[in-house]
């Protein structure tokens, strides 16, 4: 049997207030190894750690998610299988408590990989997924965010600008013990942005991205960008054609990255001998790892 290997983010920006993470991000991250360590799949555990995520007001995801320009939560999420290449993700859709678990379900029992709106929502209740009121999602800060990003007459990550430094998009990647791969990520997406965009998050390739012969991929940032240059699929594309491990893929793909469109954000990337790997254009990353047998959380 293999070791495990896991990390999960929490947004990409110019962090104000890191400290403030740490206790959430070491605790999902704890919570995702011990059901590594007990045999779950690298699957389960990321849908695990960023439904928890979720949860936590703290991030831009589920509850706690950024508001767009009317006032509204939508939230996008995405899980990819890295030993099947299967995948599912959800695009604007309101209501659902935990858009990964949604994710997971479109993956699984909808014969698709992208279902959005409404069709989403009504696929959630057939799965019996669980719902909350506006009221859930919509917190006190996010509507003070909102005001200050429509005063300054911008659209900005979570992280930056009218971002206060206390949210951000997250994600999760993992190598169980028999060696298989997963990734997962969920966003209430940009400040202010208009009603009906869709970040990368949701976009298999760009913001999520994962593969047993190369690794697994979760990103954040500007997700404009990461479309553009399709980051997750490219930082595998290192991996599996030119043999880079999981923090030289990472490095790469964000000077790739820059390079080509000067994108905004970071990514996490754990490949299939269970190294992890982080690397972000944005002045600062909120990660936390479970690897050899030990977490560590990197907020900065
Ligand atoms: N990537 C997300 C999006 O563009 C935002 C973020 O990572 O904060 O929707």
């Amino acid at each position: 049997m293999m070791d495990f290997s896991l990390m999960i983010h929490g947004g990409a920006g110019a962090i104000r207030d890191p400290q403030r993470y740490e206790a959430s991000l070491r605790a999902i991250v704890e919570s995702g190894a011990n059901l590594l360590a007990a045999g779950s799949s690298a699957l389960d555990a990321v849908v695990h750690c960023v439904a928890l995520l979720e949860d936590d007001p703290l991030f831009n995801a589920g509850r706690g998610s950024v508001l767009n320009a009317d006032g509204e939560v939508l939230c996008d999420a995405s899980v990819m299988d890295g030993r099947t290449l299967k995948a599912g993700a959800v695009a604007a859709i309101r209501g659902v408590k935990n858009p990964a678990r949604l994710a997971y379900e479109v993956m699984e029992h909808s014969g698709h990989v992208l279902l959005v709106g409404e069709g989403a929502e009504r696929f959630a209740r057939a799965r019996r997924l669980a719902f909350e009121g506006e009221d859930y999602f919509k917190t006190q800060e996010r509507v003070a965010q909102l005001a200050k990003a429509k005063r300054k007459r911008e659209i900005a990550l979570d992280h930056s600008g009218a971002g206060d430094g206390k949210y951000g998009t997250v994600g999760a990647v993992a190598r169980d013990r028999n060696g298989d791969l997963a990734a997962a990520t969920s966003t209430g997406g940009v400040v202010n942005q208009l009603s009906g965009r869709v970040g990368d998050s949701p976009i298999i390739g760009a913001g999520t991205f994962a593969d047993n012969a190369s690794c697994a991929v979760s990103c954040t940032g500007v997700g404009e960008d990461f479309i553009r240059v399709s980051l997750a699929r490219t930082a595998s594309f290192f991996v599996e054609f030119r043999a880079m491990q999981a923090e030289e893929a990472a490095r790469e793909a964000i000077r790739y990255l820059v390079a080509k469109v000067n994108g905004q954000g970071g990514l996490i990337v754990v490949d299939r001998q269970g190294r992890c790997g982080q690397a972000h254009s944005t002045p600062g990353m909120l990660t936390a790892q479970f690897a050899g047998g030990v977490a560590r959380v990197d907020a900065t």
